[in-house]
């Protein structure tokens, strides 16, 4: 049986821990793909996950990595030849069911959605979890009527992955994009992928009233917390707030003013169970009129899967940026 590394994550009687093991390469059933890796990156949910500080797994022990990028092997599944090039993001990728920080990965073909022109493996997983859900973000919001000329687009947790790519697409449509970070280090980097203005993380303008001046026509929050009932009273009238993530936490404290008086729409994104076309569709956008333009420029840091707990840390504490390629062998 032939055997690879993986970053397996065990939660049994001696307690919650992670590390590299040697296991077996799994054989795959009717319906499945078997994948050589390419691949993998890091993104806050692993760093939950892999860490045990979120309850983020389901079954143990898994292997680990909620995205990866790479060429089929072998196919037991009508949809895919060896040779595809496919990602895999959400479903049950290190929840129930094996992830991405292995040299293989096998999972239902249904999971997978084959590279479309203009993507190579390695500029998808630049991309990966956070690229997606920020494209996501978008077609919410456009779907939701936001346009330009209502004022400028807010993204918070503008240095992470999900965040930078935010900023970058909504660039690339003509909107004004304002970048909230707490990395004052960064704003060339955050001006070069698109923001025309950054604040500190108390900068956000605004007291503590139902409604304050709208100031923003928009936002794409990853922190949640004060951030995001903060920027719900700042909303212009019929501006939409696409709700990412929890990094700032989960709460949200805001009344149904910003709602009722001035029809602003929070808009949720939930990135796993996202339906198989609309997953085509915005790997498609990612690949052609939503394109990050030298994606090289996301990467924050490459690594192998034996570094991933000290990456975890950092992450956990707000201490990287960009995106962290996770490259396998
Ligand atoms: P990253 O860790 O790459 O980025 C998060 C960013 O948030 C940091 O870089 C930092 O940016 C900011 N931040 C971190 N801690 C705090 C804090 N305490 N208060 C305010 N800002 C903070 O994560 P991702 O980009 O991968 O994910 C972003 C969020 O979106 C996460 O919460 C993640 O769980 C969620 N997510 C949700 C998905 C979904 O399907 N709904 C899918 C993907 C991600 P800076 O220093 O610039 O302020």
């Amino acid at each position: 049986m032939p055997t690879q590394r993986a970053f397996r994550i065990h939660n049994d009687d001696t307690g919650y821990r992670a590390g590299v093991e040697t296991i077996d390469v799994p054989e795959p059933a009717a319906g499945e793909v078997l994948l050589r890796i390419d691949y993998a990156s890091v993104n806050y949910k692993d760093a939950l996950g892999g860490t045990g500080k979120g309850k983020v797994i389901k079954r143990f022990p898994l292997t680990g990595g909620i995205d990866a990028a790479g060429v089929v092997e072998r196919s037991e599944h009508a949809d895919f030849a060896p040779g595809d090039a496919v990602v895999a993001t959400g479903h049950g990728m290190a929840f129930d069911h094996d992830g991405g920080y292995a040299e293989h990965l096998c999972v239902p073909g249904d999971w997978l959605v084959k590279l479309p022109d203009g993507l190579d493996t390695r500029t998808t997983m630049l991309l990966g979890t956070a690229g997606f859900t920020a494209a996501l973000a978008v077609h919410r919001l456009l779907r939701n009527d936001q346009r330009p000329e209502m004022g400028p687009i807010l993204v918070t947790g503008a240095s992470g992955g999900v965040g930078a790519i935010a900023i970058a697409i909504l660039a690339k449509l003509c909107f004004e994009v304002a970048a909230v970070s707490g990395k004052p280090q960064l704003q060339p980097w955050l001006k070069e992928l698109g923001a025309a203005q950054i604040l500190g993380r108390n900068e956000l303008p605004g007291g503590d009233r139902p409604l304050e001046k709208a100031v923003w026509g928009g936002a794409v929050d990853n922190v949640g917390g004060d951030m995001l009932g903060q920027i719900t009273r700042t909303v212009a009238p019929y501006g939409n707030i696409a709700s990412i993530g929890l990094a700032g936490g989960t709460d949200l404290h805001t009344t149904v003013m910003p709602f009722i008086l001035r029809g602003v729409g929070l808009l949720g994104c939930e990135s796993v169970h996202i339906a198989q076309p609309l997953r085509g569709e915005l790997w498609q956008h990612l690949a052609t009129d939503w394109r990050v333009d030298e994606p090289e420029r996301l990467l924050g840091a490459e690594i192998t899967l034996d570094a991933l707990p000290e990456v975890f840390e950092r992450m956990l504490a707000g201490g990287t940026h960009g995106r962290i390629l996770v490259k396998p062998t």
